[in-house]
């Protein structure tokens, strides 16, 4: 399996979502339902001391299983379709992966981040804050408007309030914004 998406599947759902992964890979000829998925894990795991479900006899849970599903779903990693069983009434949940988009869901995480960041930046460089060097301890801290407010006086005591030095925090996101930029994602 890919390394990142083992990754990025233990990220979303545990060791569990790396096992139903292997189960959606190896099933990738015909869609696979949530039921033998769960069998499948079972039969790979047995003879292991690997266990789903340790507060329980049983070592994996069909809810489990459907939980991590959901949780792939959700990311975008898989796809059902249910079809209703006539004699029971039951939906039965056919599921398949759409791994082929990991690329694509890994670029547009690194994009989030990195427009977090840079907003980030930017209200770090806009909004300097003032505080009172006698309430440090307080941690209050005054936008330059509200500094300007009290007259540049701490409200508290009466002392200056001073410009707080963001260098530090500035430095911190260009440093992990340059970071990210210079990650390379390819899955081949
Ligand atoms: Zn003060």
């Amino acid at each position: 399996m890919n390394p990142y998406l083992r990754s990025l599947l233990y990220i979303i759902g545990g060791e569990i979502a790396i096992y139903v992964g292997i189960e959606l890979i190896n099933s990738e000829s015909k869609d696979i339902t949530d039921e033998d998925i769960t069998e499948n894990i079972k039969e790979s795991i047995k003879g292991t001391d690997i266990d789903f479900e340790p507060d329980d006899s049983e070592i994996l849970k069909l809810n489990s299983v459907r939980k991590t599903l959901y949780k792939l779903y959700s990311e975008k990693l898989a796809q059902f379709r249910r079809i209703r069983d006539k004699s029971t009434g039951w939906f039965i949940y056919y599921w398949w992966h759409e791994f082929d988009l990991l690329e694509e869901i890994l670029l547009e995480k690194k994009k989030l981040i990195d427009s977090k960041l840079r907003d980030r930046l930017e209200f770090e460089q806009n909004n300097y804050f003032f505080m009172c060097k006698n309430c440090e301890d307080s941690n209050i801290k005054y936008n330059f408007d509200e500094a300007f407010e009290h007259n540049f006086r701490c409200p508290n005591c009466g002392g200056p309030l001073e410009a707080q030095d963001n260098q530090s925090i500035i430095e911190f996101l260009k440093n992990k914004i340059a970071l990210i930029q210079n990650t390379k994602i390819s899955i081949d």
